[in-house]
C-alpha cells in the first residue's frame, strides 16, 4: 500500500465535555439518558441525521420484550403510541423471545425526545474518525462533519458505536467478527391470509423461491446460496394489518469494518431486495397489489469488532451464573446475566463500551447481539460513567456494589435476591 504523510495542522476544540458518548443507538441513548440522571455533562455524536442504530438504519423492528430497567421506559413510550405489538417471526419460535414489532419513525422520534426530556446535547451528522490519546488516556475525539476536522476534549467515553470504532482508534484489543449481512425492507399492500392459504406458512416461503429457483423456469436468480441464507419473512405481521418485514439473501464473510465489502454488500443486497419483491409479487397470490414500503438506510451488519474485554462470559455462564460483579440484566423473564467485566476494553482506563460490540464469547454473542440486551449495556456503561466522574476513579476502580445499588434503585433489577 502507498501512503502519504499529511502535514501538521491546527485542529479547532469546539467542546469539552465530562462524558462523550459515541453513537446513537439504542445502547448510546440508554447511556447517555442513564448518566445525565446521574448528573453526568453528556454529549452524544451520531453519524447519520437521527438515532435509533440498526434498529432505525437497518430496519431490525422486532425486539424481544422490552421489560427491564430503561428497556421497560422505552416500552411504556412506544405502547402509548401503539406501536408495540406482539409478532411471529416466520423462522422457528423461540419461547423466551417473545417477539415484539414496533415503527421505526416512532423510535426515532422519541429517542430523540428521551435525550431532550434529560437535557443531553447531541450533534448529527458527525463521523468520528480517531481519539487523542494520553497514555492509556483517552483525553478527546477527533470528528469530521460538514464543519471539517475539530475535536472533542472528554473526561469519560462510552463506545456505543456497534464497531468498537473508539476501543479500536484508542488501542484496545478486539476481533474481528463476520457475520452475514443482509437488507432488511417492509412490503405494504400485502393480503396476507391469501397468502397463507397459498404457501400454508411463512416458514414455506424459503422453500416455494428453492423450488423456484431449481426448476429454473422463473425469470429470478438472487445469485446466492439458497440452501443458508436464503431470503425471506422475517415477522409475518408488524404493527400494521398489511405490512411485513422482509429481507434479502444473506451475504456471507463480509467484513462490516472495511468499505469495499459495505459497497458490495450495499449493492447485491439492494439487488436481491428488488428482485424478490418482484418475484412476490407476480408470483405468489395475495401480494398483486404489494409494493415496497421502504428498505433500510444501510445493509445491516450484524457484527464487526468484538472488545476482548476483562471479561469474555461463555453463553452458559451468561444464562446461569449470578456473576459477583453482574451489572447488566436485561429481561425480567430471563436469568440472562452480564458480568462488568464485559463492558471495560483491556489497556484503556477511561472508556467503557456498551452494545453489540462488548466482549463474551463469540457462542454466546447470537443472543447478546438482541436489541434489549445492547440498551441494558448502555444503561450500565453510562451510569457507570457517571459514578466515575463524581468519585474521580476510572470506571475499572469503582466501587460495583455502589453501582448494582444505583442501577437498582433506577429500575434495573439484576436478580441478586438477598446480597
Ligand atoms: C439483519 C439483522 C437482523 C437483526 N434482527 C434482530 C432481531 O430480530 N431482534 C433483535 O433484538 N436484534 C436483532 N438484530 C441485532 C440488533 O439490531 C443490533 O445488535 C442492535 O440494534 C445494536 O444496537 P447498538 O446500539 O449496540 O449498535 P448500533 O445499532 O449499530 O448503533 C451504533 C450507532 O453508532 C453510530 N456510529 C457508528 N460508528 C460511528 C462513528 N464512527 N461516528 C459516529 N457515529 C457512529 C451508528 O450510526 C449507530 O447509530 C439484528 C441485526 C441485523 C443486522
Amino acid at each position: 500500500m502507498d501512503w502519504i504523510i499529511e502535514p501538521e495542522r491546527k485542529t479547532p476544540v469546539v467542546a469539552n465535555t465530562d462524558l462523550l458518548v459515541c453513537g446513537g443507538g439504542f445502547a448510546g441513548v440508554a447511556a447517555a439518558v442513564c448518566a445525565a440522571r446521574n448528573s453526568a455533562k453528556v454529549l452524544l455524536l451520531e453519524k447519520y441525521g437521527f438515532l435509533g442504530g440498526l434498529v432505525t438504519s437497518a430496519l431490525v423492528i422486532t425486539t424481544p420484550p422490552l421489560n427491564n430497567g430503561i428497556n421497560s421506559e422505552i416500552a411504556k413510550r412506544l405502547q402509548e403510541k401503539g406501536v408495540y405489538a406482539p409478532c411471529r417471526h416466520s423462522g422457528e419460535e423461540v419461547e423466551w423471545l417473545k417477539m415484539h414489532a414496533t415503527d421505526p419513525e416512532i423510535i426515532k422520534y422519541e429517542l430523540i425526545q428521551m435525550l431532550k426530556e434529560n437535557k443531553i446535547d447531541f450533534l448529527l451528522h458527525t463521523y468520528i474518525v480517531g481519539t487523542i490519546m494520553e497514555g492509556q488516556m483517552i483525553k478527546g475525539i477527533i470528528m469530521e462533519n460538514k464543519a471539517g476536522r475539530q475535536a472533542i476534549l472528554a473526561k469519560m467515553v462510552v463506545d456505543a458505536t456497534g464497531d468498537a470504532d473508539i476501543a479500536s482508534f484508542a488501542g484496545a484489543p478486539f476481533r474481528l467478527v463476520k457475520k452475514p449481512m443482509t437488507m432488511m425492507f417492509n412490503m405494504v399492500g400485502v393480503n396476507i391470509p391469501v397468502v397463507l392459504d397459498r404457501i400454508g406458512n411463512w416458514g414455506n416461503l424459503k422453500k416455494v423461491l428453492k423450488e423456484a429457483v431449481d426448476r429454473g423456469d422463473q425469470p429470478f436468480d438472487l445469485g446466492i446460496n439458497m440452501e443458508f441464507g436464503a431470503p425471506g419473512v422475517h415477522a409475518e405481521k408488524l404493527v400494521y394489518d398489511d405490512e411485513i418485514n422482509v429481507w434479502s439473501g444473506n451475504l456471507l464473510g463480509m467484513d462490516g469494518t472495511d468499505p469495499k465489502d459495505l459497497t458490495r454488500a450495499e449493492v447485491t443486497t439492494r439487488e436481491h431486495a428488488m428482485r424478490l419483491a418482484g418475484f412476490l409479487k407476480k408470483y405468489i397470490p395475495g401480494f398483486e397489489k404489494s409494493r415496497i414500503e421502504y428498505t433500510s438506510t444501510q445493509v445491516g451488519v450484524r457484527a464487526t469488532r468484538q472488545i476482548i474485554g476483562r471479561a469474555s462470559p461463555s453463553a452458559d455462564e451468561v444464562q446461569n451464573t449470578i456473576f459477583n460483579d453482574t451489572v447488566v440484566k436485561p429481561y425480567a423473564h430471563s436469568d440472562m446475566r452480564l458480568p462488568y467485566g464485559s463492558l471495560l476494553p483491556q489497556n484503556v482506563q477511561n472508556l467503557l463500551v456498551a452494545g453489540r460490540c462488548i466482549s463474551a464469547a463469540d457462542e454466546a454473542m447470537g443472543q447478546l447481539r438482541l436489541i434489549p440486551v445492547c440498551s441494558a449495556t448502555g444503561q450500565t456503561a453510562g451510569t457507570a460513567a457517571a459514578l466515575a466522574l463524581k468519585q474521580k476513579k476510572t470506571p475499572g476502580d469503582l466501587p460495583v456494589a455502589e453501582l448494582q445499588r444505583i442501577l437498582q434503585d433506577q429500575g434495573m433489577d439484576l436478580g441478586l435476591g438477598e446480597n
